[in-house]
């Protein structure tokens, strides 16, 4: 007997804890048919010697904004600016050698700008060439806009968050309906090819699966809807979350799931997120709650009802609370349906917390590079949170130490989508409630993200039976742990197919 396609490697790392390491894979279609560790290898029609390479279970990113990610990617890219002059520099370069009539910038860092200079509604209709100016904030969570922006937008009145003098918006509701106005500006068939540059750069990054959090930021859902429609001719596997308040609205798409990153509250440095003590750089708030207790359990009632698994982006303890005892209240009501409820983010939860999710079979997605980027000593997390809360941010560890699923995500464009840096944080951490083994921050980011989407039995793993999907590495993360996030990522294999191969 021979198989369609035989993959010899330096070692297989497998996530299977029974074998888990091979030296070659047999493949029969889209799935695994047999796995070895012999030097002697089968037949196959084809054969994929890779026997210099690393060969791992296909990456899952559990948490991606996939429409953004694609849009923003093709945006003028303002992360390297650290002045109001260098931002608008590099606007206007896109200004004048754009066709486009708008113009998006992201990666702005309001806080890093030379001595506190922002950019300003008049500074950008200076540059603007006649187009429409938006820039925004790397956290995806504020914006400045210029005047001809403004005019295309149509804001409620009494809105907050809204400064027509500046420009500037600093709240959620107002950042988002702009990012609404925006997204229906652009055609759908330019939408659509940002989004197929979204799955070119996350193949070429390893990652085999994406939990696509889509919605929230459009009028009309067209991301989900082109999602939807493209669904099963795209070379990655996508799992599609849909972020919509309205649960009847949702129904159309005939998803076994609900939600996604909707926000309970907000971010950390916009002073949003929901907390039991104020911030330490700010007394006066404690963050906001954005909905009320009614309006998220009328949600997650119904969705429980009808057997779907829902999702929140929960940042702060005092939003944490809120979902966690809404689904508390809904399993007790309604019984335990075992649906894998998610909260994204989980950032500050204290133990109790940590514990009565782990109870709830609570599954926790998380943006490990959030901590490598930010925790560092001096950084302005502490400025913001104080000693004790910062200690208890994102302890990845003790979640999976406490029976807790965490699953790993990037949180693009908020994050940089590269699944290996975030392996890197979990793995050399220097906090002992967020360090973990190899294995184990691979589990992170293969099975853990599998099960938080009810795959486990299809994916996750190197396993006969299962999908045949690879991450190709040019390094072993067993030997070289401190250079993870430098490793290259040689091939990405996708149901048997190779979707991705590095010039
Ligand atoms: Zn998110």
């Amino acid at each position: 007997m021979s198989f369609d396609l035989v993959i010899t490697a330096k070692k297989i790392i497998t996530m299977d804890e029974k074998n888990p390491i091979a030296t070659w894979v047999a493949i029969n279609g889209d799935k695994i048919a047999a796995i070895g560790n012999e030097t002697s290898v089968p037949e196959g029609k084809k054969i994929l010697d890779l026997t210099d390479k690393i060969v791992t279970t296909g990456l899952i990113d559990s948490h991606v904004h996939a429409a953004w990610t694609g849009i923003l990617g093709s945006s003028a890219n303002l992360l390297e600016a650290t002045s109001a002059k260098k931002v608008l520099d590099i606007v206007a370069e896109r200004c004048n050698s754009t066709k486009e009539d708008l113009v998006l910038a992201y990666g702005y860092l309001p806080m890093m700008m030379e001595k506190g200079i922002l950019v300003t509604k008049e500074d950008l209709d200076k540059i603007s060439n006649g187009k429409k100016i938006m820039i925004i904030n790397v956290d995806m969570h504020g914006s400045t806009l210029n005047t001809e922006a403004l005019n295309s937008l149509d804001f409620p009145k009494n809105i907050e968050g809204v400064n027509y003098e500046t420009g500037i918006l600093s709240s959620d509701t107002a950042h988002f309906i702009a990012l609404m106005g925006m997204l229906e500006q652009i055609d759908n068939e330019k939408l659509e090819e940002m989004m197929d540059n979204f799955v070119n750069q996350a193949l070429s990054l390893g990652i085999t699966t994406v939990h696509a959090l889509e919605g929230q930021t459009t009028k009309s859902n067209k991301d989900i809807r082109i999602w939807q429609r493209k669904l099963d001719s795209l070379p990655i596997h996508m799992i599609l979350y849909p972020q919509i308040w309205d649960y009847e609205a949702a129904k159309e798409f005939n998803l076994p799931r609900h939600g996604g990153c909707l926000t309970l509250d907000g971010a950390d440095v916009q002073w949003t997120m929901a907390l039991y003590e104020p911030y330490n750089n700010k007394p006066e708030t404690r963050g906001l709650l954005y909905h009320s207790d009614e309006e998220v359990y009328s949600l997650v009632s119904k969705a429980h009802t009808d057997g779907k698994q829902c999702s929140f982006h929960a940042m702060g303890d005092r939003a944490i609370d809120q979902i966690l005892s809404i689904y508390e209240q809904v399993i007790k009501e309604q019984g335990d349906k075992k649906l894998r409820h998610r909260i994204e983010h989980f950032t500050l939860p204290t133990d109790e917390q940590i514990k009565k999710a782990a109870e709830l079979g609570i599954v926790v997605s998380a943006q490990p590079e959030y901590t490598y980027l930010f925790d560092v000593p001096g950084g302005h997390l502490l400025e913001y949170f104080g000693k004790e809360r910062t200690e208890r941010m994102e302890c990845y560890k003790t979640w999976i130490d406490s029976g807790l699923v965490f699953a790993g995500g990037s949180d693009a464009p908020v994050n940089g989508l590269n699944p290996l840096s975030g392996i890197y944080a979990l793995v050399n951490s220097t906090k002992p409630g967020r360090s973990m083994s190899v294995t184990e921050a691979l589990k992170c980011y293969t099975l853990n993200c599998a099960y938080a989407a009810f795959e486990e039995n299809e994916r996750g793993s190197t396993e006969v039976g299962k999908y045949a999907d690879f991450t190709v590495l040019d390094r072993d993360p067993y030997l070289e742990p401190e250079d993870i996030v430098n490793f290259k990522v040689e091939m990405t294999i996708v149901n048997g197919k190779i979707a991705y191969e590095s010039k």
